[in-house]
């Protein structure tokens, strides 16, 4: 069942993203070669609760840590710990909050220190293909207009497209329907209408596409362990073009920022 919702709701959910992505611009202004991904939860998980929410993905299905935090080769679901970031890593921190009933959630990968040239395009064509889905995800089209963006996009640079996992309807749940794969042909999928919410997420590798999931039930890797990146934002269907309600001009902000106090 997809669940369509109100303009009121719609707003409560711009709340909710808005949340997300000021998390993300704090992290901003902290992540640099020594911290380790434990802080990192600790202070998204704070300024979740000041912000008046709740951390989306704490506890769920068990999950024991406030956000995902995804290191290098791994792709997502990583779990904080005493990892301490070095100079060249990249970071993907997925964010989830709750507020009013409703959900928000984005994943931003940033670079720590010195990143190299070709992991830094990695990043540019993943977060470039999120846009390419977000461009096709309009009113009157189908789940597959986005997928078959978000892949031609990638695959034009030779990258993998995870396909296990996928984006998907957000509301008063966290994953709600439909299903949103990074790869698909035009035309297919269910049909695209205004008021569904969904989240686009690419994820994508620099080697091959491949991927799985250590002991801990939780963290996903790369099995060639070559680098991967992860974008998402979530949006809401409008006639003309989507409404994308979490914001990265905060995050890039508070990176600008950050480097000139260095
Ligand atoms: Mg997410
Ligand atoms: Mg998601």
């Amino acid at each position: 069942m997809i669940y369509l919702k109100t303009e009121e709701e719609i707003e409560r959910m711009r709340e909710c993203n808005r949340i997300v992505s000021m998390t993300h611009a704090e992290i901003a202004r902290v992540i640099k070669p020594g911290i380790s991904t434990f802080s990192i939860d600790k202070l998204s998980d704070e300024f979740i609760r000041d912000m008046g929410a709740v951390p989306g993905f704490l506890n769920y299905s068990g999950f024991p840590n406030s956000v995902c935090i995804s290191v290098n080769d791994v792709v997502v679901h990583g779990i904080p710990d005493d990892t301490v970031l070095e100079d060249g890593d990249v970071v993907s921190v997925d964010i989830g909050a709750v507020k009013n009933g409703f959900n928000g959630d984005s994943c931003f990968t940033f670079e720590v220190g010195n990143v190299d040239e070709q992991v830094k395009y990695l990043l540019q064509v993943t977060r470039e293909s999120l846009y390419k889905g977000i461009e096709k995800a309009v009113h009157g089209n189908r789940i597959g207009d986005i997928g078959n963006a978000v892949q031609k996009h990638a695959e034009k640079h030779g990258y993998g497209i995870v396909r296990e996992l996928v984006g998907h309807g957000i509301g008063a749940d966290l994953h709600e329907e439909p299903e949103v794969p990074n790869f698909g042909r035009k035309g297919t999928g269910p049909k695209l209408q205004r008021g569904m919410c969904i989240a686009i997420e690419p994820m994508i590798t620099m080697g091959k596409r491949f991927i799985r999931q250590e002991k801990d039930g939780w963290t996903v890797r790369t099995i060639d362990h070559k680098p991967a990146a992860h974008f998402e934002h979530t949006i809401a269907i409008t006639k003309e073009k989507a409404d994308i309600l979490s914001d990265f001009s905060i995050i890039d902000k508070a990176i600008e920022q950050n480097k000139l106090i260095k």
